[in-house]
């Protein structure tokens, strides 16, 4: 048995035993937490926070002190992060009935091929599509078979003709990441290493503006003619909560400092390393199409890998022409939903004051009311593995 079945079997036979009258949703304390922790709140459960013990930074006192609707019932001490993978502490997860939502840092610091053949709390969302969004080539393999436009991949060095972008593969956030013009730079900038293709990938540099849009793909909750719920897609609905851009350092604020001409003549480069987020609404002529895009996305994930229920982000450019180009996919909820504690402009016209954060609590409440009512179990396979 793959380690992926193994560990979902094993959460549908601890989720079977759990008091769904009392459910904790809980996640490690930082990227999305606060907003996770309210809306889960908000939606009547549970919370639990996983914190690293003693950080010099005081994380600990900061998330049960710092905002006061966010502080989790429960904590759990961890002395470093994959420690979370340790049966005894799966254990005081699964004690306290808790689906685990696992946020960007929580997949980046356990580790997604950890959490598909180590971890078996219930958790949110669909962990096959973890290879997906992290592997380049299966990412591209899925996003353009679904139909989408992705920037131009550049075999090799000698092929660079133009602005390139070159992802160190392991590189994290944007973090060594580096923008080339021409085949000498590159040799230049990748440092000392013999060029594997294995270990870089290029692609064209896309020119547009940027936009981090996030959605939130319901596979239980659908359509009847008398209530609309949101646009179809797959087995259910698409919604759009909201979209930001991230503020990237050192990019974004480079050219305060001299032409990008002059810096690089100064050895300067520019770096992607996110620090904020910055909430941005798109022209609207653009949206019928960014949904047709996420719908595409959505269906094509049925078929590869069973599906994406949850949030997830299409990251991309929109060029000169009005072409959307999308770089990046992130399968789960993303930091960039964080401006949008008390919703958003678009999340406004679905329910007030709702966050990402609120809107997965309020699936697991729906597919929790759902199976008590029929008593059916399949509900929890489509959003739980
Ligand atoms: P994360 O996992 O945090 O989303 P990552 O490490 O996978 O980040 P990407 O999202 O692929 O990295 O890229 C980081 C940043 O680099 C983007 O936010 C964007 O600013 C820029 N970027 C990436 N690809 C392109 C491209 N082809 N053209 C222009 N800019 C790009």
């Amino acid at each position: 048995m793959s380690g992926y079945k193994k560990t979902t079997e094993k959460a549908y036979e601890i989720l079977r035993d759990y008091d769904f009258n009392n459910l904790t949703i809980g996640t490690i304390c930082s990227h999305s937490f606060l907003q996770i922790s309210k809306g889960a709140k908000d939606e009547g459960f549970k919370r639990l926070g996983i914190v690293v013990r003693n950080t010099p930074d005081k994380k600990k006192k900061f998330y049960t002190q710092a905002f006061r609707e966010t502080i989790p019932e429960h904590i759990i001490e961890v002395d470093y992060d994959k420690e979370i993978l340790k049966p005894y502490i799966q254990e005081k997860l699964i004690e306290k009935n808790t689906i685990i939502l696992a946020h960007g840092s929580f997949v980046e610091r356990v580790g997604g091929k950890e959490l598909l053949n180590k971890f078996y709390v219930p958790t949110f969302g669909n962990k096959r599509a973890l290879p997906w969004e992290s592997d380049r080539k299966l990412e591209r393999k899925w996003l353009e078979g679904a139909g989408l436009s992705m920037p131009k991949k550049i075999k090799s060095p000698d092929e660079i003709k133009g602005p390139a972008i070159v992802k160190k593969h392991g590189a994290k956030g944007g973090k060594d990441f580096f923008v080339v013009k021409t085949r000498e730079e590159f040799y230049k900038r990748k440092g000392g290493k013999k060029y594997d293709p294995e270990n870089f990938d290029i692609q064209e540099f896309v020119m547009g503006t940027r936009y981090y849009p996030h959605f939130f793909y319901s596979p239980i909750q659908k359509n009847s003619p008398k209530n609309i719920k949101g646009y179809e897609a797959g087995k259910g609905i698409l919604l759009l909560m909201s979209i930001d851009r991230r503020d990237e350092t050192t990019i974004d604020e480079v050219q305060r400092l001299g032409s990008i001409r002059e810096l690089e003549e100064a050895n300067i480069h520019p770096t992607f390393v996110v620090t904020g987020n910055v909430p941005i609404v798109m022209r609207e002529s653009l949206l019928p199409d960014l949904f047709c895009k996420a719908e595409a996305v959505v269906e094509k994930a049925e078929e590869l890998f069973g599906g994406i229920p949850g949030a997830f982000c299409l990251e991309g450019v929109e060029d000169e022409n009005l072409n959307y180009i999308t770089f990046e996919i992130s399968a789960r909820i993303v930091a960039g939903t964080n401006p949008y504690i008390r919703g958003s402009p678009y999340s406004d016209f679905i329910a007030k004051n709702l966050s990402t954060g609120r809107r997965i609590a309020q699936e697991i409440k729906f597919a929790n009311k759902k199976f008590k009512k029929e008593n059916n179990f399949d509900i929890w396979k489509e959003i739980i593995s």
